[in-house]
């Protein structure tokens, strides 16, 4: 099996079951956050479900809890990494989202300064 969307190949679901290291900075019964391994602002973490969920498009009823939840702890997790003056937060979906890794994480991102443009605008 190598197929990131399936759970066993799961990156993401490996660094839930610790088969894969990560800086856990917060964890509760659904919900997990470390830091990304390519940082792209001076802060920026991951918040995953516990569950394996692809995408949002999979998600379900029963994973509502955790999905709110990450963006219940948001804030107050950019905070104590040092993003206490804005943060943006980003869930990339599928294709067209680009999203890279098939397990439903949201970015946190921020820093001292203003990050750049969300998207690049049409002109
Ligand atoms: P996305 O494009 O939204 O799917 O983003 C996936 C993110 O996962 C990227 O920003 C990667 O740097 C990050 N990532 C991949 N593997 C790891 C890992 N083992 N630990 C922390 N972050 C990771
Ligand atoms: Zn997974």
């Amino acid at each position: 099996m190598n197929d990131p969307r399936i759970a066993a190949d799961c990156i993401f679901c490996k660094i839930v079951r610790g088969e894969i290291p990560a800086n856990k900075i917060y964890e509760d019964a659904e919900v997990i956050a470390f830091p990304d391994i390519r940082p792209q602002a001076p802060v920026h973490l991951l918040l995953i479900p516990k569950a394996h969920v692809a995408n949002l498009y999979e998600a379900k009823p029963e994973h509502q809890s955790a999905l709110g939840k990450m963006l219940g702890v948001a804030g107050r997790l950019a905070r104590e990494a040092g993003a206490a003056d804005g943060f943006r937060a980003i869930i990339n979906n599928g294709r067209v989202g680009h999203q890279e890794v098939y397990h439903v994480h949201m970015h946190v991102l921020g820093g001292p300064d203003p990050l750049g443009p969300m998207l690049q605008r049409r002109k």
